[in-house]
């Protein structure tokens, strides 16, 4: 899913376990966990489904996925994956890592190193511990070379050096040996990413994304939404990545706001009162944040058919969004999700940006003029 590989690599070097390459999602992995996940269930599921099968075809015999406790599918994604894969015949061990915190206190932390001890060969927990903090570390500086990316490719003025310059920052973040080295490798990186030749004049606008963290997160699910509105002059601030996800809901977030701020943000608006589950209400916040604070000219909100949390999240987009005039465009994703279809609409949303633009700049100037006739 997106950055998580290059979490999980720093980690693999320092509890010393074998990581499989970063697999390719291609459309034989997603009609793979199509058909063995149940007809209903949300995309992500089936999406890793497939993922985990083709790695175990491949030679792996761990699969590690994250549990949870909030009140959407996730939280039973673990116990079905290990179900479905046994029922096909595979042999392997399933590590799920709980969350830190659902309320059971010591029980939490230990269940939560224990997934960590019985994933490599280092068992020490403040050797854990450091490896799990340091990998975060990097994780998160990754995240933020990656918020650059989105930026950039937009107004690069050479096409494809921003990934040039994305894919070489990566490389040296990855491999940092230690904390100290990852420091010094962020400016570095930061400093490749800012060289990047960029010509102003050819953003056509910004556009924020929310939703669904696995489909904002995941290119192939998300049919490189991303990427695309880049090569078009849009340029994209995501309301998530992959440690703002990972992380606790407390820590300072590449996104800037973190899912409680959020949530106030929601509650203000007069949309929902209370937590809703999932991203739902942090959705809602988040687009708050970008149209108010990062002035960004749309609202995108990616979900898969079924999520029930950004089902909700909708009525409180479309009401925001309303309320500042600013355009909102939902776009939802399953498998059987074509290219074509889509990008005729996401046409549609670049029309709609620039004609917004160009009715604001001559609402401007038609002030201005009003003004200079009265003088
Ligand atoms: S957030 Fe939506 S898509 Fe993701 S697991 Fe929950 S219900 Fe499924």
């Amino acid at each position: 899913m997106g950055t998580l590989y290059w979490l999980l690599y720093p980690l693999s070097k320092r509890l010393k376990f074998e990581l499989q390459e970063q697999p390719k999602i291609t459309q034989k992995t997603v009609k793979k966990g199509s058909l063995h996940a149940e007809e209903g269930m949300c995309l992500p599921f089936k999406y890793v489904l497939g993922n985990f099968m083709d790695a175990l075809e491949k030679g792996a015999n761990i699969v590690l996925f994250a549990g949870g406790i909030g009140p959407c599918r996730f939280g039973y994604y673990s116990p079905l994956f290990e179900a479905t894969l046994k029922d096909l015949g595979y042999l392997f061990r399933l590590i799920s890592i709980e969350p830190w915190f659902t309320g059971r206190g010591f029980i939490d932390k230990y269940r939560f190193w224990r997934s960590f001890a019985k994933l490599g060969r280092v068992k020490n927990p403040i050797r854990i511990a450091w490896a799990i903090w340091e990998s975060f570390y990097i994780a998160q500086c990754i995240d933020e070379i990656t918020s650059m990316l989105n930026y950039t490719r937009a107004i690069e003025v050479k096409k494809g050096s921003t990934n040039r310059a994305y894919r070489k920052a990566l490389d040296l973040l990855a491999n940092s040996k230690h904390y100290w080295q990852a420091k010094r490798n962020f400016e570095t990186a930061k400093e490749m990413m800012a060289a990047i030749k960029t010509d102003a004049s050819k953003l056509k606008g910004v556009v924020g994304i929310v939703g669904e963290f696995y489909v904002v997160l995941e290119p192939s699910a998300n049919m490189r939404i991303i990427e695309w509105l880049n090569d078009h002059g849009i340029a994209v601030i995501c309301s998530i990545f992959v440690t703002d996800w990972v992380g606790p809901d407390t820590s300072p977030k590449v996104a800037h706001i973190n899912k409680i701020k959020a949530h106030e943000l929601a509650k203000k608006e007069d949309t929902f009162h209370r937590w809703c589950g999932g991203d739902c209400t942090a959705n809602v916040g988040h687009a708050v944040y970008l149209m108010d604070h990062l002035n960004v000219d749309a609202i995108i909100q990616l979900l898969p058919f079924t999520c029930m949390p950004d089902t909700m999240a909708t009525v409180g987009l479309m009401a925001v969004t309303e309320k500042r005039d600013i355009p909102f465009a939902r776009y939802i994703y399953d498998e059987h999700s074509a290219l074509a279809g889509l990008e005729t609409r996401w046409e549609g949303l670049i029309d709609t940006i620039e004609m917004k633009r160009l009715d604001k700049e001559l609402h401007e100037i038609a002030q201005r003029e009003a003004v200079r006739s009265k003088v």
